[in-house]
């Protein structure tokens, strides 16, 4: 037999490798695999199997890593079909299933000393805390103080009077877990040393073995558990649906054929408030207890701690979350976790789509309009669409919910490819909160000058803070001031890299460019004219917060934004202290739009809706529409009713105005009629080719050249826009240029797209990147 194989090191190709006879029964499809490729030694995955090869010398597989293939076959079509659709090579396909800390192997699970009480070798055993047997209860909870069982009452009364106080306080510690316990655990518990428990090994009573120790990301947190919620009558609806989609999906999987129909896919369609969490909590119990496991896709930015807590709180151990805080280590362990079957039920961001979970049931896509789900770098994946197409190969039910669904989902409802579910008021009735318009153009009329704060907020806030009532403003700008800008000579500080203005930020008096990072002190003088009276325009969060503490002197302020959230526990802090009243005005940028839920805030200042508004971007609309529909969503969760006040210096833009009336639908017919009338997604895909080098005039060339050479093998339905410069035209010293085709299906354009990229003759220095369904084309 002869395997195909993906090497690690090589270029976008299948290699063929012999199965010598010892290996046979170990290597499957999916099976890591160490060989020699060229004159190294490296590893690969098993993606097939043939009879015969054309090459005439075969060399065979080394070896295999592991019991268990690290793909399973589904996973592995999944890779096949994402390096075909994004028309990325297949390699970074495969290996974007895995996390890098389980295909580096760097990071090894963690050994330590494991205590056991002997005669109790029935039991089951039992990894402290991070249990799913059932001996822990439904969902691995730990047994809390005082819940004994019997074994360990009886175990303790034949041994207790043999031992010396400080023996006998460890068998006590010990005999609160059945299946052993860790040794520093039982020595922190018992207040004796290992000397102790050594003694106790050698008279017979303790085993002392070694075992793998699984770094919990959650150690130290107590969570509460919660219960099911009783439903509204829209949730409830929505519940059902989702469980008919799990219960068909089951019926499929119990025939083997593997092949659902689409319909299996729902959109949910629920406002802010609506309680779709509950819903997502509730379907996912119901598809555990038909033993399928599920997936939860979070935007990362919503992966709050509050976020976890929820989905903890209701499933305890068998959770495990995946998400770029982890350490490698945690990565690893969660990830072997899911593997080993420990973990059912997985949170996580973007590549949790690739979870390596057996039987699933259900895949949940929450915020599915998020532009966070696309991966910016290659394979440049959506993880929604992904989803979708797990869903479809794994035979699963797929929930995407949002409040305000992407025009691509919304329309694949209506044309009846998913079921659209809606859930149109909020739970309880509570009243969707107020939105008001500040046109700001009034108001510098009125002062004479640009402020950052009307006299409507001003007065709003002021209000809300005393009635003890809590505020946050939100600005999609960090740091201080845009830009510096010189009133004399009209000089602005650019980065030298990039082709954005840098960002005044105060604390620690730099420019920053905030596409690199790159920083440099403020100069004394205006670096065009060497006049000292340059000034900033523009506002960050910084300055909003200096102004809000200058203008509410007596408040309680906080800022959250990527500065202030840049230490490791920060960002659970300052929402922790927001929660708790501690804080009465939060600042902050996106990062406070979702999924944030706390009852007394009752006033949401979004300071200037345009900054989204005039991105050159043709979803700029779309995207302004969602951030304000979001934003206002954190307001009035509680008992008392919620205001929203926008500023803007566009106040009849549809996008806000569709915003202020709640009027998702409104605003996608009049979008829609924009986008269908210049075959924009969701009416046609795009495929955003991005060129890119140091050197202008070769990366120029190029794109010509190139485009010169695709053009005529396109077929006629595609559109060739550009080369043109990119909208951020250079980037980290690289000038970027690009070219954006427009057709009826991707497969219209990636058919001739892919073997051109690979047959072009791309000169040393320049890079190319094709971004199929694009959703940044900056
Ligand atoms: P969404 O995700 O749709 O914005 P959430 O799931 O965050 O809404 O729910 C909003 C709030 O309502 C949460 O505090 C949640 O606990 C609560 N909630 C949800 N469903 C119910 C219910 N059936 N009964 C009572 N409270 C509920
Ligand atoms: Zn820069």
């Amino acid at each position: 037999m002869i395997a195909k194989v993906v090497v690690d090191v090589a270029v976008d190709k299948e290699f063929d490798y012999l199965i010598p006879d010892s290996l046979a029964a170990q290597v499957k499809l999916g099976s890591r695999v160490n060989l020699s490729f060229g004159s190294r030694t490296t590893q690969g995955y098993v993606v097939g199997f043939i009879h015969s090869s054309g090459h005439p010398k075969l060399k065979a597989i080394e070896s295999v890593v592991g019991e268990k293939p690290y793909i399973d076959e589904n996973l592995l079509k999944l890779a096949r079909w994402m390096g075909d659709y994004y028309c990325a090579p297949v390699e970074l396909a495969v290996q974007a299933v895995l996390p890098g800390a389980v295909r580096h192997q760097k990071a090894k699970f963690k050994e330590q000393l494991f205590v056991e009480a002997t005669g109790l070798d029935s039991e089951k055993k039992i990894i402290l805390n991070r249990s799913t047997q059932s001996s822990l209860g439904e969902y691995g909870f730990s047994a809390v103080g005082g819940d004994e069982n019997p074994p360990s009452r009886s175990l303790r009364a034949s041994v207790q009077n043999s031992l010396t106080p400080r023996q006998a306080a460890v068998m006590s510690a010990l005999s609160q877990y059945p299946g052993g316990m860790f040794l520093h655990e039982l020595i922190k518990q018992s207040g004796a040393d290992s000397a102790t428990v050594r003694v106790l090994e050698k008279k017979g009573l303790v085993r002392i073995g070694k075992q793998a120790a699984l770094r919990d990301p959650f150690a130290n947190q107590t969570i509460l558990r919660t219960e099911p919620l009783s439903l509204m009558p829209e949730q409830a609806a929505a519940l059902e649906m989702v469980k008919a989609a799990i219960e068909q999906a089951s019926r499929q999987a119990a025939v083997g054929s593997g092949q659902a129909a689409d319909s299996s896919v729902i959109l949910l369609h629920g406002v802010t408030g609506s309680g779709k969490t509950e819903v997502y909590l509730q379907a996912i119990d119901y598809a555990f207890k038909q033993g399928m496991c599920a997936i939860v896709l979070v935007p990362e930015i919503a992966l709050t701690p509050q976020t976890i807590e929820r989905f903890r709180g209701r499933f305890g151990d068998t959770i495990a979350v995946l998400h770029s805080h982890l350490s490698e280590g945690e990565r690893h362990d969660e990830w072997h976790r899911i593997h080993g079957g420990q973990a059912r039920i997985v949170v996580g961001a973007r590549s949790a789509v690739f979870a390596p979970v057996q039987n699933l049931g259900l895949i949940v896509v929450d915020e599915e309009h998020e532009h966070t789900y696309k991966q910016e770098e290659a394979p440049r994946y959506n993880a929604r669409d992904v989803a979708v197409m797990r869903g479809h190969l794994a035979g699963c039910a797929v929930v995407l919910g949002s409040a305000t669904p992407a025009l691509e989902s919304f329309r694949n409802a209506k044309m009846g490819k998913y079921r659209l579910v809606e859930m149109l008021h909020r739970v309880d009735h509570r009243a969707m909160p107020h939105m008001r318009i500040v046109d700001m153009r009034v108001e510098a009329e009125r002062t004479g000058r640009v402020s950052v704060f009307s006299r409507d907020l001003v007065d709003a806030v002021r209000k809300r803070l005393d009635k003890a009532e809590q505020v946050i403003l939100f600005l999609n700008r960090r740091g201080f001031a845009s830009s510096l800008v010189c009133p004399k000579c009209g000089f602005v500080a650019k980065c030298n890299d990039c082709s954005v203005a840098q960002t005044y930020h105060r604390q620690d008096e730099t420019l920053k460019c905030h596409i690199c990072g790159s920083s440099q002190r403020v100069p004394d003088r205006c670096p065009g004219c060497q006049d000292p009276a340059f000034k900033f325009t523009g506002i960050g969060t910084q300055r909003v917060e200096i102004a809000v503490a200058k203008i509410f002197p007596g408040a309680r302020i906080a800022r959250m934004d990527a500065d202030a959230t840049r230490g490791k526990d920060s960002h659970r802090r300052i929402l922790g202290e927001f929660k708790t009243g501690k804080i009465d005005i939060l600042v902050g940028t996106q990062m406070i739009a979702k999924g944030l839920d706390f009852p007394n805030v009752t006033l949401i200042g979004v300071l200037n809706a345009d900054l989204s508004l005039h991105m050159p971007d043709f979803r700029a609309g779309e995207r302004t529409f969602q951030l304000l529909t979001q934003v206002a969503g954190r307001a009035g969760r509680g008992e008392i009713p919620g205001e929203v006040i926008v500023q803007t210096f566009t106040p009849f833009h549809q996008a806000i105005q569709a915003a202020r009336r709640l009027d998702y639908d409104g605003f996608c017919d009049q979008e829609n009629a924009f986008r269908q009338e210049l075959g924009y997604p969701p009416f046609g895909h795009l495929v955003c080719i991005g060129i890119r080098g140091g050197d202008q005039t070769k990366v120029i060339r190029a794109a010509e050249e190139f485009s010169r050479m695709l053009s005529p093998l396109l077929p006629p339905q595609v559109v060739v826009n550009g080369p043109a410069p990119a909208p951020l035209e250079k980037a980290k010293g690289q000038f970027r240029h690009q070219i954006i085709l427009k057709a009826p299906t991707t497969r219209a354009i990636t058919g001739a797209l892919r073997p051109a990229i690979r047959d072009f003759r791309w000169p040393a220095g320049v890079n190319v990147a094709v971004d199929v369904d694009a959703v940044s084309l900056m």
